[in-house]
Parts: structure tokens; C-alpha cells; sequence
């Protein structure tokens, strides 16, 4: 099976089990929460912490049930292509005036959060790469997070999940927030950016086999979306081996969705296409300002040729990012 993307993965089905499928289906809404900021409100209290988490994640689930009470209101006549057209589950059984409800509750709605690490260093003074502690506190919060959607989704009969949220805008948003708020926290508030959802900090120094083992049992937990990735120095395509160890490892630690980041440059001059330092291998020449290598690095989803169009808080992530081993 395949997910459309690390944010959306629609493949349970509480509302009819006998559609437990990608097609025809997708995710109707997500909304993200700002874990660290529990973390420091908690001070050093775990049950308090957790009594914020419910309290925000109700709230949440209060939010998503909202907007589908006034999304599942609309008709067919709405949506002329995806409902007309029979592209969604059941809606080639409703009529063009009827409402739409019976179609979206095939869909999911997701409690996404970001930071976990930051959240473990506020309420442990660690994160879940430097202790093993941290790692089973991280594990039993997202667990918590999982089990309230499953409850939700029982209760409502509404397939309620939980994502790792990738974060682009809001990586430096909450961050930013929660400076002025609190002041800067060493590796709490001090970077530009939150960490993405339960990812080991991208400045913390570890080899590939272990970030997929200290990642991979969030994946089971984070069933509307999860992305583990991989940051290599050189180019892949010298060394397939190792490129497929590190895949056969991720498939065999059960990482759901997974990605090797790697630095891919061009030469508009002359086309070479390799990693460049300053000189290209091909036609020798050096980096000038008037005309500069193409430098392609993958940020959050997307494969981009220059960084200036992302955000500080992602370009300051990616200036932070050290290579796995
Ligand atoms: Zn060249």
C-alpha cells in the first residue's frame, strides 16, 4: 500500500471497515499542538502536563468536529467534480441535491503535534536521543495521544487519528511565540524552529541505525502520518549498498514512510549533475556569483533548488541539520 504523503495517511476506516483504503477518500482536516509549550507550562509535573495534553487535545477534538458539522452540510452540487464525478467513496449514490455527510465520514480528522524533543528536554532536562528515560516518557505520550483518538474515534464513530505534523509555517511560529512568552530555553526555545513531530533533534549527532531504531516505534503510534528521513553527505549513486542497507533497515525497524536526504548539485554552465564543492568535476570551473551551482536539498516534502524561498525557521533548521553515519 501506498500513503499519498508523510501528512497524509488514510488507510483504517472506523465508520465502514469494509473500505479500509487510499481511494476515493482522504484526510478532511488537520489541526497541531503545541507540545513543548505543555511541557514548560507543566513544570517538572508530569500528571500535570498530562492533564494540559487532554485539556488541549479536547479542545481539538471539539475543533475538528466543529468544521465537519458545517463541511457535511454541503451538497453534491458543490463539489461538481470530486462528488459529481463519483470520485469519492458513495457519492456516486447520492443525489445532486443531498448533503454530503455520508461521504466524509469516510475521511479522517487529525491531532497533529510538533516537538516532541523539546517537550522531553522542558519536562526531563533530556531528549529522547540523549536517554533512554526520555524515550519511554515520548513513547508513553504519543501513545496517550493514539489512545485518545482511537477513544474518539469509538465514541463518534469518526475516524479521528494522529499525525506527526511535518510543520513548515508553524516550526518557527510556536517557537517564536513561546520565546516571548517564556524567554529563550536552552534547547527549548533557543532555536529558530520546533523539532518536526518525534524526530531526534536535527542538530544532535547521531548514526543512521540509530535514528531509525529511536524513531521507528513512533511510526506505529502516528497512524495519520509519519515521515523518518536519513541526511547523507555524498552522492547515493556512488554507493548503492549502503543506500539499500539503510532502506532494508528502515523496512525491517517498521518505519511506515521514509526518505534519504542527500546533497544533488547541477552546473547550468555545462550540466554536470553530481555533488560540487567550489570547482565543478567536469568543466573545472569555480563557483561566481553571477553564476552559481544549482543546489538542490529536500526541506520538509519538496525537493527545492535554493532555500531562499523557505522560511527563516526552515532555513535555520536546515543550517543545523548534521549528516547520519
Ligand atoms: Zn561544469
Amino acid at each position: 500500500m501506498a500513503y499519498m504523503g508523510c501528512r497524509t495517511r488514510v488507510m483504517g476506516n472506523i465508520y465502514d471497515p469494509r473500505k479500509e483504503t487510499t481511494k476515493g477518500r482522504g484526510n478532511l482536516s488537520f489541526t497541531s499542538i503545541n507540545l513543548p509549550r505543555l511541557g514548560i507550562e507543566a513544570r517538572g509535573s508530569l500528571d500535570r502536563f498530562f492533564s494540559l495534553l487532554d485539556k488541549n487535545m479536547d479542545l481539538v477534538f471539539r475543533q475538528l468536529r466543529h468544521r465537519f458539522e458545517i463541511q457535511k452540510r454541503k451538497s453534491v452540487h458543490n463539489y461538481p467534480f470530486l462528488m459529481g464525478e463519483g470520485i469519492w467513496l458513495d457519492s456516486e449514490t447520492l443525489g445532486k441535491d443531498e448533503e454530503i455527510e455520508r461521504v466524509l465520514r469516510h475521511g479522517t480528522l487529525s491531532v497533529g503535534f510538533i516537538g516532541l524533543a523539546e517537550t522531553l528536554v522542558a519536562l526531563t532536562g533530556k531528549h529522547h536521543g540523549e536517554s533512554p528515560e526520555s524515550q519511554r516518557l515520548g513513547l508513553r505520550i504519543v501513545q496517550h495521544m493514539r489512545d485518545r483518538c482511537d477513544e474518539r474515534s469509538q465514541n463518534e464513530q469518526l475516524n479521528y487519528t494522529l499525525l506527526a505534523t511535518p510543520a513548515e509555517g508553524l516550526s518557527g511560529r510556536f517557537v517564536q511565540m513561546d520565546r516571548e512568552l517564556y524567554g529563550s530555553m536552552e534547547n527549548i526555545t533557543n532555536h529558530a524552529y520546533y523539532t518536526n513531530s518525534f524526530h531526534i533533534p536535527v542538530y544532535y549527532k547521531v548514526t543512521a541505525r540509530q535514528k531509525i531504531d529511536l524513531e521507528a516505534p513512533y511510526h506505529a503510534l502516528t497512524n495519520a502520518g509519519h515521515i523518518t528521513y536519513i541526511e547523507l553527505d555524498g552522492d547515493p549513486s556512488l554507493n548503492h549498498s549502503v543506500f539499500e542497507d539503510i532502506v532494508l533497515y528502515m523496512k525491517e525497524s517498521g518505519i511506515g514512510y521514509g526518505s534519504i536526504n542527500h546533497p544533488l548539485d547541477r552546473d547550468p554552465t555545462c550540466g554536470y549533475i553530481g555533488v560540487i564543492g567550489t570547482v565543478c568535476p567536469r568543466c573545472g570551473r569555480e563557483e561566481s556569483r553571477s553564476e552559481p551551482f544549482e543546489r538542490i536539498r529536500r526541506i520538509t516534502g519538496y525537493l527545492v533548488g535554493t532555500l531562499e524561498r523557505f522560511n527563516n525557521a526552515k532555513r535555520a533548521e536546515v543550517a543545523e541539520r548534521v549528516k547520519h553515519g
